[in-house]
């Protein structure tokens, strides 16, 4: 089966303004009524801006730097072309902000093997068999929907005081959860084309959907040095970000491999601690026998 997504986002030409409507006091970013005729903005965000979910969870959770945010790249909810649609408050911006922020955490510390870091969301009670997640308040909803609904019929469990696994699981849950509902439509192309198009033009939706492509490796990924995501270049083995991280990376490996040696580890047990995960133990042992002599 042949499936493509497909997503258009636009910014109103004129610009949005905070502004109260008749049904709610709370203000939501709305079309600027003084903005004038100026033609709409419209991109593609996996082609134009495949880090865009990046560049969301970097805007200051203030009604500021979200106009400014959303006056480039659009607005949160609703689509370009759908006009007025309220719900574009300062509380659910911040939310989602919040909540991607996290998940881009959690995702990068699991990039880049950081124990300590993965250790403040994943906790492990004496005697439980299953993990207590600290998350933000804007992920109690998911917290609830846990224990009720699409992982009932799972069993999992995690080995009491893992935390890559159970830290891999939430992350999954938040994506699953985020990109519930997107549109998808049976298109009668040529026989090479795409058979299934998934429409994303939701710009909270196209968040999570790039976050997730990022998770999976498609095209884009988490630096497993200084943990920021990154679009891939052809090579798919790639797994740090610039040439920076790579010099960086192996120098850290590199002194790990001599403390451990220093401690008496043998060179199979270092090669599975500090190896290239692209690379085959073989491959690492025979790295790690250059780097001790
Ligand atoms: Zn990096």
């Amino acid at each position: 089966m042949n499936v493509r997504i497909e997503s258009q986002l636009g910014a109103d030409g004129g610009g949005y303004a905070w502004s109260a409507t008749a049904v709610s006091r709370e203000e939501s970013l709305e079309p600027d009524a003084r903005g004038g005729e100026n033609p709409r903005q419209v991109y593609d965000p996996f082609v134009d801006a495949p880090l865009l979910f990046w560049e969301f969870s970097q805007v200051k959770p203030a009604k500021e730097a979200v106009l400014d945010f959303a006056n480039h790249r659009g607005l949160l909810v609703g689509t370009h072309y759908s006009g007025r649609v309220g719900g574009n408050t300062l509380a659910a911006w911040c939310a989602e902000i919040e909540v991607m922020r996290f998940a881009i955490e959690v995702q990068s510390a699991l990039a880049r093997g950081d124990d300590e870091a993965l250790g403040k969301t994943v906790i492990w009670d004496d005697g439980t068999d299953r993990p207590r997640y600290v998350t933000p308040a804007a992920l109690e909803n998911l917290k609830r929907s846990w224990t009720g609904q699409q992982r009932a019929h799972e069993i999992t469990l995690f080995s009491h005081g893992a935390l890559t696994a159970p830290a891999e699981r939430l992350v999954q849950d938040i994506i699953e959860w985020k990109t519930q509902s997107p549109k998808a439509q049976f298109f009668f192309g040529a026989a090479d084309e795409p058979e299934i198009i998934v429409r994303v033009d939701e710009l909270r939706q196209v968040v999570w959907f790039q976050f997730a492509l990022a998770v999976r490796g498609r095209g884009l990924r988490f630096c497993a040095h200084c943990g920021r995501p990154f679009v891939m270049n052809v090579r798919s083995d790639q797994t740090l970000c610039s040439k920076n991280c790579t010099v960086l990376d192996t120098y850290h490996r590199k002194k790990k491999a001599q403390r451990m040696r220093a401690d008496g580890v043998s060179v199979r047990e270092i090669a599975k601690a500090v190896g290239a995960k692209t690379r085959s133990l073989k491959e690492n042992m025979a790295q790690v026998k250059k780097w001790i002599d």
